[in-house]
């Protein structure tokens, strides 16, 4: 492999590696390859680092996991000198973060901003991608990485007269740089995931009146957000080394927290909800981690989803809200869990809403107003908080074609099938970071993007060191690995939800369960031990095997 990059005979540059997308993902990725000697190219369509934290730019947007556990951990220094605000960092100081180790490692020079890679095409006699650009260039590369994200792709909900109303229209996903300002405005918002949940409590402060369009209740948790001190940050500073292992081997889902050691039907109504209670308290994502059934036992996982339903009917004054905002129709948890800051609270204001898109779906939206029940709700502003086509829609938009000129939209017409989330047979020498059939958004998912960069990175270490040229999961081992990814689904009650990991939110996706729910530690050890043995159920060839069966 190259160390320089260098242009082919047609004059198109040459990289050992193309990345797409310059979110957590592809920052890293690139850091690694260059500190290996490979020569990367990314593409990032947005006009700077960050991904997610570019594009969500809503008010009250802020990760929901903690932010000393939600940091890079690759770089003692990053982590000990990095100074987060608060217990949950907002939007802007995640974007400055993500910028501040674009500079320190400077990543910037081989980033090229404003460029969707639109097309991939493998050459299977010279084992090398083609890649084409939104700026009409094309180049080369052994390997293609898609650090392409899983929430990147934002859903424009198909709902008639959309393009009619003569309001500004925002989504979340896409949120305008320049300050939004809905001082004075009646704004509907639509959608109640996290986007929703996070900023209609903002967006109330400032609106003249806010009306919130709920198709489906969710369960939210407090953040109980505050300022970190500096014993807080000092703890974690001297405890990186524990934390960090514990993430990355030994939790389900890549956080630092206490591993429940009992179920919820082992212990009494009262210890039960001052347990509940205690959590509640304490606020975040580990209220779901009280008991250890709680994903699998619909009677166990009844008694969390009663305690915050309880909680709801506590907060809010008007028992008929009250009641709408309950969720009823999913098991606590098996939608993503949000975490807010006075979500509920919020519908006690006199200029806050709800309306219930479920029983009377919305009919139409006109120059001025959303219809539901037959009735015109007039609105200056709207907010789509809809969500994403999750998990394989940005990797959907780029025109990949592998072995035999298949796509990869054919093969996963039915649903994504990887083996270990990495790689998918018949598409050589292309990675998906945090793709389907990896732990993914089901964790913390900067521990999952390191473990997959790293992984990536000692497997190209390996094929340079082996004078190997490509590698392609085996069809068998990726049926085997898809059938796992299956049956540790079937077993909780996740698919029970009509959720975005199943892909339920858009309309014609084919319902699979897309993330590996086996945990992160656990994971991480499959993935270990395939290297380990020579990279088992990947299929890998040097250069004159290539030819030898090209030719025969
Ligand atoms: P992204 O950050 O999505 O970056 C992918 C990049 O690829 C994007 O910038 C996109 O523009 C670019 N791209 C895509 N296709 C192309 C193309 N064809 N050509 C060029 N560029 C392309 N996770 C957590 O673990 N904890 C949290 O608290 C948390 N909070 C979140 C809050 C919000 C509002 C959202 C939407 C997600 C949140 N997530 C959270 C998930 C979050 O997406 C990940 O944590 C992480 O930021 C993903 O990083 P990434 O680099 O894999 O993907
Ligand atoms: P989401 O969870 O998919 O929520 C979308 C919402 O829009 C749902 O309430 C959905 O209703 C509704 N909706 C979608 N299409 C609709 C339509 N046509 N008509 C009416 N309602 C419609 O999306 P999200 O809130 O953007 O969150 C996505 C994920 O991003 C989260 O689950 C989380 O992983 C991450 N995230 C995290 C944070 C954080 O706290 N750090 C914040 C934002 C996002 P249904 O439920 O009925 O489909």
């Amino acid at each position: 492999m190259s160390v320089q990059s260098s242009a082919t005979n047609t004059g198109a540059a040459r990289y050992d590696v193309v990345v797409v997308g310059a979110g957590f993902a592809g920052m890293y990725m690139l850091h690694r390859l260059r500190g290996l000697g490979f020569t990367a190219r990314v593409y990032e369509q947005g006009s700077g680092v960050g991904g997610t934290w570019y594009w969500n730019r809503y008010p009250g947007a802020r990760c929901d996991v903690e932010s000393m556990q939600y940091s890079y951990s690759f770089s003692d220094e990053l982590q000990q000198q990095w100074n987060w605000s608060e217990r949950y960092a907002p939007q802007p100081e995640i974007l400055q973060y993500a910028n501040h180790v674009a500079d320190r490692f400077d990543l910037r020079r081989d980033i090229q901003f404003d460029t969707r890679v639109e097309r991939a095409s493998f050459d299977e006699r010279d084992n090398l991608w083609s890649v084409t650009t939104s700026d009409g260039k094309t180049v080369t590369a052994r390997f293609v990485v898609l650090a392409t994200g899983c929430l990147s792709n934002a859903r424009k909900p198909d709902i008639k007269g959309l393009d009619r109303f003569e309001g500004k229209v925002y989504h979340t996903g896409h949120w305008p740089h320049d300050e939004v300002d809905f001082t004075g405005l009646r704004v509907g918002v639509i959608g109640t995931g996290s986007s929703g949940i996070q900023s209609v409590p903002m967006i109330a402060e400032e609106a003249s009146h806010v009306t919130v369009f709920q198709r489906t209740a969710q369960f939210s948790i407090p953040a109980r957000n505050a300022g970190l001190t500096d014993e807080e940050r000092n703890w974690f500073r001297a405890n990186y080394p524990e934390v960090r292992r514990f993430a990355r081997e030994q939790s389900k889902n890549g956080i630092y927290t206490e591993m429940p050691d009992r179920g919820a039907l082992d212990d009494g109504d009262n210890k039960r909800r001052s347990n509940y209670e205690a959590r509640w308290q304490r606020g975040g994502l580990t209220f779901m981690t009280v008991y250890n059934n709680l994903a699998l036992d619909k009677t166990a996982n009844d008694t969390a989803a009663d305690f915050v339903r309880d909680k709801i009917a506590e907060i809010v004054r008007d028992p008929a809200t009250a009641q709408l905002l309950q969720p009823n129709d999913h098991p606590i948890g098996s939608k993503r869990i949000c975490i807010d800051t006075d979500y509920f609270a919020t519908f006690n204001r006199p200029n806050v809403a709800l309306v219930d898109i479920k029983t009377n779906p919305i009919e139409e939206i006109t120059k001025t107003a959303i219809r539901t029940g037959g009735k015109d709700i007039e609105l200056d502003a709207l907010v789509l908080a809809t969500g994403f086509d999750a998990m394989t829609g940005s990797v959907a938009k780029i025109a990949i074609s592998g072995r035999g000129g298949q796509t990869l939209n054919q093969k996963w017409a039915d649903g994504p099938r990887t083996y270990l989330g990495l790689m998918s047979a018949g598409f050589p020498n292309l990675f998906v970071i945090t793709g389907p059939g990896s732990p993914s958004v089901l964790s913390n998912m900067i521990v999952s993007i390191e473990q997959h960069v790293d992984w990536i990175s000692d497997c190209l270490s390996h094929m340079r060191d082996n004078a190997l040229e490509a590698m392609e999961a085996e069809r068998d081992a990726e049926d085997r690995w898809v059938a796992h990814v299956n049956d540790v689904a079937a077993n909780t009650l996740y698919p029970q939800a009509n959720s975005w990991y199943m892909g339920a939110n858009i309309p014609g996706k084919p319902r699979i369960f897309m993330p590996y729910i086996g945990g992160v530690g656990p994971y991480r050890q499959i993935c270990n031990d395939v290297a380990a043995r020579g990279y088992e159920g990947f299929a890998m060839t040097g250069r004159r095997q290539t030819q030898q069966a090209a030719a025969s």
